[in-house]
């Protein structure tokens, strides 16, 4: 790409891509190398998570600095690391490079820097602790600089929510053009011209040419790519300082996706309607559309409403829930709560509690002071069985207001959330927390890890159910919730977490949660409810009336 190099006059550059295409290696590390070599200055690698920029920097940045002599020499030996080792820094002649996750992006404020690279755009979160957009954030550092250059490259996900399918938009839209080794004939290469034996993939896959009809043969790919032309698709759109650039997975590089590896792909889409999507993102580098019935519709829900009064235990299609659960999402200005009540899998929310006030404080203060009151709430006969609190934002304060509640501290679970753990909450483990004095403590910090991942999903499952019934899958809502209330709710999709790498050791793509606006502290309450349920073993009796009646019995809070 002939406007990569920093010389060049263009100023922001999007890739919108199928994975494999050796964007990284290709794009990345080329022009890094290039700018350290000859135009050096503060440049800055951003990714969707430290462990991707971990990745980067093991894979492909510390090979590409050993195999360059001329980079390899002004390279200084030590990287140095800051913020709790989560942001990487190299230092050379006439500049540095700072890499790190978008989490952590905020982390930079005052650096600024003359190239920004950016990998993976479509899988930031949405905003890093109430910052802000990462990706904004990200940008803003290069405002100092008038010969700034902003690469941005991604595989695309959600058409809704995609930054890089609205960049290439907004840009010219550049398709790589290639010659017919037999016709000469330049043009882009489609996946409807592979041709294949369905029944036979691994015989072959060869392409053929629009024009003069001949079947081209994989071992051409790699002078094809060298002759090829990068030729902008959206004239209106072509701008002095900023490109767009698209490239499906028939461009990967021989020795990364074959022909063989894409045909096998499509042909799997075509079977299977979910893996389609991951096709059209992975392998076409286009955004798909979410259908709408794959995830529950915050508007749907806000207009069928709450069935009952908020703040009292509901008798809805003769069942009265006797079992009561609750979740509190820790913030740094409030407390939230949600009750639930539950009769067997059917899950009545009860009330949704907000305790403002600053959390930073001890745990005979408000807002803490207030939540030891819901915990000795009742709500008729009952009371809560299991309180499950997020340690996230500040373990210490989380685990002394535990240790607070001297008589009722067994009713309260300290939890953890966790995307990629196998079953649904972990056993109980020892949480290392730093006390204001700089000391750590273990005493009694007991966690348990929870399953975001299954959680979220065995929620949305239950909210697409349209039926009135009280059937034993069903959530249900009290009257009078806002719209915002259902829009947390349904606040995140699936992606797949990491493009370069979207399969397990198993082969099975690895989706993780991802949240498509700001605000989401209802859905995660949920998550907290339903993983107490889980943690109290109440599916083992969920089966039969018989045995709920007996786990009611015992495990109830009536004190
Ligand atoms: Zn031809």
């Amino acid at each position: 790409m002939t406007s990569v190099p920093p010389y060049h006059k263009i100023r922001r550059i999007a890739i919108m891509k199928g994975h494999q295409v050796g964007y990284t290696e290709g794009i990345l590390m080329n022009f890094l190398g290039y700018t350290i070599s000859h135009q050096p200055g503060p440049s800055m690698i951003v990714g969707p998570s430290e462990k991707n920029i971990k990745k980067i920097v093991q894979q492909k940045l510390e090979p590409m600095i050993n195999d360059t002599p001329v980079v390899r020499g002004k390279i200084s030996h030590f990287s140095r690391t800051t913020s709790r080792n989560t942001i990487i820094h190299k230092d050379f002649p006439g500049g540095f490079l700072v890499m790190c996750g978008a989490n952590v992006a905020a982390d930079l404020a005052g650096t600024s820097v003359k190239y920004l690279l950016i990998d993976e755009v479509d899988r930031f979160p949405v905003d890093t602790q109430g910052e802000g957009s990462p990706v904004e954030l990200a940008i803003g550092r290069t405002a100092a600089y008038n010969r700034r250059k902003i690469i941005m490259g991604s595989t695309p996900t959600y058409e809704e929510s995609s930054v890089i399918a609205k960049w290439f938009e907004e840009g010219d839209q550049r398709y790589y053009f290639v010659p017919c080794p037999h016709c000469k004939h330049e043009q882009r290469l489609l996946m409807d011209n592979l041709v294949f034996d369905k029944n036979n993939i691994d015989a072959g896959v060869t392409y053929k040419c629009e024009k003069c009809g001949e079947l081209i043969k994989e071992s051409s790919k790699t002078m094809m790519l060298e002759a090829g032309i990068w030729k902008p698709t959206k004239e209106e759109h072509i701008s002095e300082t900023f490109r767009s650039y698209h490239l499906n997975a028939l461009y990967s590089p021989i020795g990364f996706l074959s022909w063989i590896d894409v045909a096998k792909a499509k042909m799997k889409a075509e079977r299977d309607e979910a893996y389609a999507k991951t096709f059209q993102n992975l392998y076409l580098g286009i955004p798909c559309t979410q259908a709408a019935d794959e995830f529950p519709s915050a508007n749907a829900l806000y207009k069928t409403g709450g069935k009952y009064e908020e703040g009292k235990i509901p008798t809805l299609g003769g069942v009265t829930p006797k079992f009561l659960l609750a979740g509190v999402d820790v913030q740094g200005d409030r407390l939230e709560v949600l009750i639930t009540a539950w009769h067997r899998k059917i899950c009545f929310v009860v009330e949704h509690i907000v305790l403002w006030g600053n959390t930073n404080v001890d745990p005979h203060e408000s807002p803490w002071l207030e939540l030891t009151d819901v915990l000795k709430s009742k709500y008729g006969d009952y009371g809560i069985t299991k309180l499950a609190i997020d340690s996230g934002f500040i373990p210490y304060r989380v685990f002394s207001w535990k240790r607070s509640v001297v008589d009722h501290h067994k009713r309260i679970q300290v939890i953890r959330g966790v995307w990629d753990m196998d079953g649904i909450i972990s056993y109980p483990k020892i949480m290392e927390v730093s006390v204001y004095s700089g000391k750590k403590s273990r005493v009694g910090n007991k966690y348990q890890d929870v399953n975001t991942h299954f959680l979220k999903n065995e929620i949305y499952k239950r909210l697409l159910i349209e039926s009135d019934e009280v059937t034993d899958t069903h959530i249900f809502f009290p009257k009078g919730k806002d719209r915002e209330f259902y829009e947390q709710l349904c606040s995140e999709r699936m992606v797949l977490p990491d493009a370069h790498d979207p399969m397990d050791r198993t082969g099975r793509i690895r989706y993780r949660w991802k949240a498509v606006r700001e605000r989401n502290e209802i859905l995660d309450l949920m998550v907290y409810n339903f993983a107490m349920w889980y943690g109290c073993n109440a599916a083992k009796y969920a089966h039969t009336d018989d045995k709920w009646s007996r786990f009611v019995e015992i495990k109830s809070f009536t004190g």
